[in-house]
């Protein structure tokens, strides 16, 4: 008598479970084929800090007055500026973050009197050692301004 009741218990959860299948099918899908497919993502998420491009000027406001440094509790950022002329205000030459120690508390962003840092929209990173996590502000924004270039001829030949 257990036996056919083993059967019969095991042929109903079978149809029942066939029966979530068949219901999904004709449902909305919830997931993407990433990375085929990606999702907007939400204007609150903090990928890591970059310089942010002003339309302006086309590049960072950076005055290198080393409050972020001075701040973020992680002792993870280091700028370093130069200056042009002996009198004139600095200019930034090297800014460096170590995202593997970054708490993404965003001091740093609060801080900045030029509002020159943002959090990026960056969810792809990968690396295999702490120089992986080694993230060139500067070099990041020279990649970032050569692309807005791009997007802008390609707005004015669309237009
Ligand atoms: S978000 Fe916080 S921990 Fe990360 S770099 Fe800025 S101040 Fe430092
Ligand atoms: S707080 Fe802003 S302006 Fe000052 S060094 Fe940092 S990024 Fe530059």
């Amino acid at each position: 008598m257990g036996y056919f009741k083993d059967i019969f218990v095991g042929g109903l959860s079978l149809i029942e479970g066939m029966g979530v299948t068949v219901r999904r099918l004709f449902q909305p899908l919830v997931t993407v084929q990433y990375p085929r497919q990606k999702i907007p993502l939400s204007s609150a998420y903090r990928g890591h800090i970059e310089l942010k491009v002003f339309e302006e000027s086309g590049t960072h406001k950076c005055i290198v007055c080393l409050n972020c440094e001075k701040t973020c509790p992680s002792g993870v950022i280091r700028v370093q500026g130069e200056k042009q002329k002996e009198k004139g205000p600095k200019t930034l030459t090297n800014y460096v973050i170590d995202f593997s120690k970054c708490s993404l508390c965003g001091l740093c962003v609060e801080i900045c009197p030029t509002s020159t840092l943002v959090y990026s929209k960056e969810y792809e990173l990968v690396g295999e050692t702490g120089a992986d996590c080694q993230i060139d502000l500067m070099a990041r924004l020279a990649t970032q301004v050569e692309k807005t270039r791009e997007e802008k001829k390609t707005q004015e030949i669309a237009a």
